[in-house]
């Protein structure tokens, strides 16, 4: 409750250890004062409690004020855990491994091309497939989906879909190289064979977006970005291949937990010390994930840029940038004046080390912003900010409450075209049933994690 929680700061919050006997390290969360009543509205702190019970977990349990309740780990959570004393966790990934946003850049400015951009979005919404569980015409190899499994984005740019210059503008370089792709059920690997270079459905997009203010002119230079630009914004993770590795560890942990005298106060977060057979091939296998996830994103933007140029004419489409915001990676972060590694789970959390490119999406009828990470994320935050504007109401609430076709028109009054699959899927991610990102990322700026470059407003929504 609310007054066991202690105010470090305007934009920093703590549960203390005492809170509860079995808490390893304090819990924190960043938000403003004014957010909190709706934090404390759902479980999601007693959750972040929970990740604090964790063994070998290092600081604190943290989470970022885009927090809401997920499976097992708080959505928006960051847990960092020693090497060899800690676990790993597939409740603090998520079932949608390597679920991120890329950002695309263009060179055009709104003005000149607003007339074709209900075109550009048929033409994206036609390239790109989407839709659950819906497969790709573009069907590869079951070598070349190892290959893929191992090499992420880098294979796509190999086999010609892409440049390699769009690598650099991907976290990791979009290849994380422990991934093993023997580690990967069949099962898996079926789901996922045809789904490379699809979007999905429910939360995942593509958006074409306009510039609409820029923060920090030096930050917004080094990233391309200018005011009035068009830029698109996609987010999508690694479809049926990623859900099914998630679905295949949660068992194998399950079942191993106690055979390692592990206890923990919600089956959710179930777990295996890092250093153990199950916790190695686990992390293995969510690493070849997460290169699923980076391919994908890379053979979509091949498909964006096939639908750009048939509308467009030729304009290439520069990546900015592309995060992950549900992984576990391998980082040295400094504790208490010493240089540690740790395995950083970041959970609907975002890296944001120094310098970085951070994509925060708003909603379809908001806006969304490009950040930068500052210093004190290093020091604070194992070098994390939020992901997005976080859920306030559940899906079925926003089913209930908000009428698709009704919001299509708002839409497109507001001057958005949209595309969708369903109506009841757009009713489910209406911008009422968002967090005010405003708010969201004031409280992360304030905190000095990261800092605004630029706002980004949506005029072409394309949802699954
Ligand atoms: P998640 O990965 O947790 O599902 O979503 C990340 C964030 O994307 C959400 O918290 C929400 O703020 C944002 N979001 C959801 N749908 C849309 C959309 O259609 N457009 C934009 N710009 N953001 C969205
Ligand atoms: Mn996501
Ligand atoms: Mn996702």
């Amino acid at each position: 409750e609310r007054s066991s929680i202690r105010q470090i700061s305007g934009w920093l919050w703590e549960i203390p250890r005492s809170y509860r006997s079995d808490m390893c390290v304090p819990a924190r969360f960043y938000a403003s004062e004014a957010m909190l009543e709706q934090i404390l509205a759902d479980r999601s702190l007693e959750q972040l409690v929970n990740v604090a019970t964790l063994p070998g977990i290092v600081g604190f349990a943290l989470a970022m004020p885009d927090i809401h309740e997920g499976y097992g780990f708080p959505i928006g959570g960051v847990a960092a855990f020693d090497l060899d004393l800690g676990v790993i966790s597939p409740g603090g990934i998520g079932y949608d491994i390597n679920c991120g946003v890329r950002l695309l850049a263009s060179r055009s400015s709104f003005e000149t091309i607003r007339d074709k951009i209900p075109d550009l979005a048929s033409e994206i919404y036609r390239q790109v497939p989407s839709g659950v569980g819906r497969g790709n015409k573009i069907a590869f190899s079951s070598a070349q989906l190892d290959r893929v499994l191992r090499e992420g984005a880098r294979c796509m740019v190999a086999l010609g879909y892409g440049e390699p210059g769009d690598l650099d503008h991907i976290e990791s370089g979009g290849m994380l190289d422990v991934a093993d792709p023997s580690k990967v059920s069949p099962q898996a690997k079926q789901r996922g064979h045809d789904q490379l270079g699809t979007m999905g459905a429910g939360n995942h997009f593509v958006e074409i977006d306009r510039i609409d203010a820029i923060y920090d002119r030096d930050a917004a230079g080094r990233m391309g970005l200018f005011e009035g630009q068009v830029v698109i914004q996609l987010h999508t993770g690694s479809r049926g291949l990623g859900h099914q590795i998630a679905t295949d560890y949660i068992r194998v942990m399950n079942r191993a937990m106690p055979s390692y005298g592990i206890e923990v106060p919600d089956r959710e977060l179930c777990c295996a010390p890092f250093r153990s057979l199950e916790g190695q091939e686990y992390f293995s296998a969510m690493s070849a994930g997460a290169n699923f996830a980076w391919a994908n994103r890379q053979l979509i933007t091949w498909e964006i840029r096939q639908a750009w140029k048939s509308v467009m004419g030729s304009d290439p489409l520069r990546v900015v940038y592309d995060v992950a915001h549900n992984i576990a990676k391998i980082e040295t972060h400094e504790i208490d004046g010493q240089r540690r590694q740790l395995l950083v789970h970041r959970k609907g959390a975002t890296r944001a080390f120094p310098g970085q490119p951070v994509i925060i999406p708003g909603s379809m009828g908001t806006a969304s912003f490009v950040l930068e990470g500052e210093a004190a994320s290093m020091r604070e935050s194992f070098g994390s900010s939020c992901h997005g504007a976080g859920r306030r109401m559940s899906r079925t609430k926003a089913r209930h409450t908000v009428q698709g076709n009704q919001l299509r028109m708002e839409l497109e009054a507001m001057g958005i075209s949209v595309q969708a699959g369903s109506m009841q899927g757009l009713a489910e991610e209406a911008p009422a049933a968002y967090k005010d990102i405003g708010e969201v990322v004031g409280a992360v700026v304030s905190a000095g994690i990261a800092k605004k470059v630029a706002t980004l407003v949506p005029v072409g929504v394309m949802k699954g």
